[in-house]
């Protein structure tokens, strides 16, 4: 092991004896107490010495023996140290398809979150062999296809139909001229285009979609989306996020994970249990008669779903479960200020989630971050 403290929090000095690692209450993480000749200690942990170099520095520096191996097992133990040597397959592997520079600041952000040594490295690089579905190939789902593809996803598949117009244009989406095209052949282009690195090294085997995104062009099919449209994705076990922008309102979520936690049939049943007059509206906005051509989805709220989707999507797939997990965010113009709905799985909906447990815990705070080790 050739430890290394994490480069992405910046350090600074608490107190005479304590140190800061990071900025922000989610992520900072308090040392101490640390003297001067640990402080000293600590700037060697820079991913270049091993254990037996670092021990015989630390007794030059006149550090008790045992020390160096206690403070790095602590680090190790509050997430703060990487270890460049334990990834470095997965880094090899990133490096080869020349994607690893673009994605530096996707590796520093998974280092913090992920406390393991070398597991930013590794959940990267298993980014690659991911398959997602993003359907709907508008302002927001354009934009999603295009930033999960960015993010080191390997295959983003995007499904729409129709040829894009002018108001489809959007920075991060297609282009001005992309304008008569097909909307899936210019998403699929924006998508290739994106992606870091080398591209076009198909796997020979089709991986399992690890995840559906639902981001219609309509947000209403993401507001009050289609049951019936979900069947196949329950009954596979598909977990799919629903986003989208309706009448200068923006919503993430929820991320159904079939089974588990509340699906479109679930939030269909609460809604009509709630409000007597829902399905009978809905089944006017849904009829040909009275939909809407241009969608009310302006850029800056489009842009925003479109970058919180694409991170509640990102954290999914690298294994964490986003505060989108059975809950829906809500955004409206022009106050801009983000809430949550959670949903509850409907007992009369045959998807089976009402008395399960799973998901439950975007309900707490989740787990600490704030330690003080010493
Ligand atoms: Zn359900």
């Amino acid at each position: 092991m050739r430890p290394m403290v994490k480069p992405a929090l910046r350090r600074a000095w608490r107190e005479r004896q304590t140190v800061q690692f990071g900025v922000t209450p989610a992520h900072a993480v308090l040392v101490g107490p640390v003297d001067t000749a640990t402080g000293s200690f600590l700037e060697l942990l820079d991913g270049t010495r091993d254990l037996p170099v670092l021990r015989e520095q630390a007794r030059a520096m006149g550090l008790p023996d045992g020390q160096p191996d206690a403070l790095v097992e602590r680090l190790t133990a509050a997430g703060l140290l990487d270890d460049p040597g334990a990834a470095a397959e997965a880094a090899e592997a990133l490096r080869e398809a020349e994607a690893l520079d673009r994605l530096r600041p996707e590796l520093a952000s998974l280092s913090v979150v992920h406390r393991e040594p070398g597991a930013a490295a590794r959940r990267l690089a298993a980014r690659r062999a991911v398959r997602v579905q993003v359907r709907g190939a508008g302002r927001v789902g354009a934009a999603v296809a295009a930033l999960l593809s960015a993010a080191g996803v390997g295959r983003v598949d995007v499904l729409d139909g129709g040829c894009v117009q002018e108001w489809d244009v959007a920075p991060g989406g297609p282009p001005a001229r992309s304008v008569g095209e097909r909307r899936d052949a210019a998403a699929r282009r924006l998508v290739r285009r994106s992606a870091p690195g080398r591209t076009g090294q198909r796997q020979a085997a089709e991986p399992p979609l690890s995840l559906v995104i639902v981001a219609p062009r309509d947000g209403l099919a993401a507001y009050a989306p289609d049951p019936a449209a979900a069947g196949s994705w329950i009954g596979t076990g598909t977990p799919h996020l629903y986003a989208g922008v309706i009448e200068a309102t923006g919503l993430v979520g929820p991320l159904v994970l079939p089974g588990g936690t509340a699906c479109a049939g679930c939030l269909a049943l609460e809604r009509a249990g709630g409000d007597p007059g829902w399905p009978r509206m809905l089944a006017q906005w849904r009829s040909g008669r009275r939909a809407v051509t241009v969608p009310a989805c302006d850029l800056g709220l489009a842009t925003t779903v479109a970058g919180l989707t694409a991170a509640h999507a990102l954290s999914f797939l690298d294994g964490e479960l986003p505060a989108s997990t059975g809950a829906r965010w809500e955004v409206s113009m022009p106050l801009l200020d983000w809430r949550a709905e959670r949903l509850t799985p409907h007992r009369d909906c045959s998807c089976g989630a009402a008395g399960r447990t799973e998901g439950e815990r975007v309900a707490g705070t989740g787990p600490p971050h704030d330690t003080m080790v010493g």
